[in-house]
């Protein structure tokens, strides 16, 4: 049972207002908001132990590694990897997913065939239409099903081909609110020959994940979207995939050796694929977010925003006129895409703005997925651990007064 009077006192920012009304904050696919914790691990790092990580031979830089290190072994148990050389930490899972596409990419040849899905983040399509280009890869995309679901017979057959050599999809998607079936797709796309790539940005604060259990080859994701601080991601590869696979930016701290007349080698994994300073502070912060979630427990998390999403589903259904809601798969994420008869979600999103409810409008970086449905955007009620029943109540009343002057 979650307690979110308790939980909202670690979320100093839910307590300000917007257009001076009670702000309800419902953006959290988009990014979720960060306990007290994580902001003062950013200020201790800064305050006390700021120096580059992994050059220094003094105290400080000895301290700022161990720290950066300590997050690297959260970040692998969180998700169950092996090995911590298995944890590549990035800017987010954009650059993740950029990485495995330019890197894994350079393995491929062309007409080799590489499949992803209608309902895919433009992070998780365009890396891989910049690499394919290049190598003369072709893209094969699965569609969806009225409910949201993947086309999982259309997948058997695009791996038919026995050309597939990679398969990336997202874990959750963040309209539909779709979970896709990762295990079973991992284990189809291995029966294939193929290796399978998660795009796990709006799975990660959702549900318990663990690499190993879903099959996955690669896991990307971020940790502004698990409560953690901006500007650091985590990307799990594994081990031998990663040894297999070039670098994908050089510079410092990547290399083994650097000379202009014998060549340039590279450092073992996890430092081959992190070229230059990382992000350490936020690293360290990221830490917090982990603790955070461990101490809430998942469990309790997921149970909390199914709740709300079932109670926010019926009352919009049932009270709303013209409620139109996208994705409605069975055990989805507890993310409402919808729109109101045919008002501009722009024109709903101002509306529900102005009375003190953050919602996200637009595509939602999912253009190919908006053309599958057959729509410009939709308007995306999102919900974390710290939202209530009571926001619920005060977001569809918001929704009854923008229908009124919508329809
Ligand atoms: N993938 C999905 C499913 C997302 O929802 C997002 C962000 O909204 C991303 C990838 C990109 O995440 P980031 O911008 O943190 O790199």
């Amino acid at each position: 049972m979650i307690e979110t009077g308790k939980i909202r006192e670690h979320f100093p920012i839910l307590d300000r207002k917007v257009w001076g009304k009670p702000m309800i904050y419902l953006d959290n696919t988009a990014t979720t908001q960060t306990p007290r914790e994580v902001v003062d691990e950013v200020c201790r790092m800064y305050y006390t132990e700021k120096a580059n990580v992994h050059r220094g031979v003094h105290c400080l830089s000895q301290e700022a590694t161990a720290s950066m290190e300590a997050a690297r072994e959260a970040a692998r148990r969180f998700i169950g990897a092996e090995s911590a050389d298995e944890i590549i930490f990035t800017r987010g899972t954009t650059e993740g997913l950029n990485l495995v596409a330019a890197s894994y990419g350079e393995l491929l040849n062309p007409g080799d065939e590489v499949v992803l899905t209608v309902m895919e983040h433009h992070s998780n399509i365009v890396p891989w239409q910049l690499m394919a280009a290049r190598r003369g890869v072709v893209i094969k995309v699965v569609p969806i099903l009225p409910d949201g679901s993947l086309d999982m017979d259309a997948f058997r057959r695009l791996l038919g081909s026995g050309r597939v050599r990679l398969v990336s999809v997202a874990h959750v998607s963040n309209v539909l609110g779709t979970v896709n079936p990762v295990a079973e797709i991992a284990a189809l796309t291995h029966e294939a020959g193929a290796v399978l790539c998660v795009d796990g940005a709006q799975a990660v604060a959702h549900c318990a994940v663990d690499v190993r259990a879903l099959g996955a080859d690669f896991y990307a994701f971020s940790s502004h979207k698990m409560y953690g601080p901006t500007g650091v991601g985590i990307l799990y590869g594994r081990r031998s995939l990663l040894e297999a696979m070039p670098p994908y930016q050089g510079g410092g701290e990547m290399i083994g050796h650097v000379s202009f007349t014998e060549g340039t080698t590279w450092a073992a994994l996890p430092y081959k694929f992190e070229a230059g300073t990382p992000d350490f502070v936020d690293a360290a912060a990221f830490v917090k977010a982990v603790e955070f979630i461990d101490r809430t427990g998942m469990e309790n998390i997921a149970a909390h925003e199914h709740e709300l999403l079932e109670y926010a589903t019926a009352r919009m259904t049932t009270e709303i006129p013209g409620m139109r809601i996208f994705g409605t798969a069975p055990g989805k994420s507890a993310v409402i895409s919808f729109l109101i008869g045919n008002a501009h979600h722009y024109d709903t999103g101002v509306l529900l703005d102005r009375q003190g409810v953050e919602v996200r409008t637009g595509h939602h970086c999912a253009q190919p997925l908006m053309e599958a449905l057959g729509i410009e955007g939709t308007v995306r009620a999102s919900f974390a651990v710290y939202n209530t029943r009571a926001e619920v109540d005060a977001f569809i009343d918001a929704l009854q007064r923008a229908a009124a002057m919508l329809l």
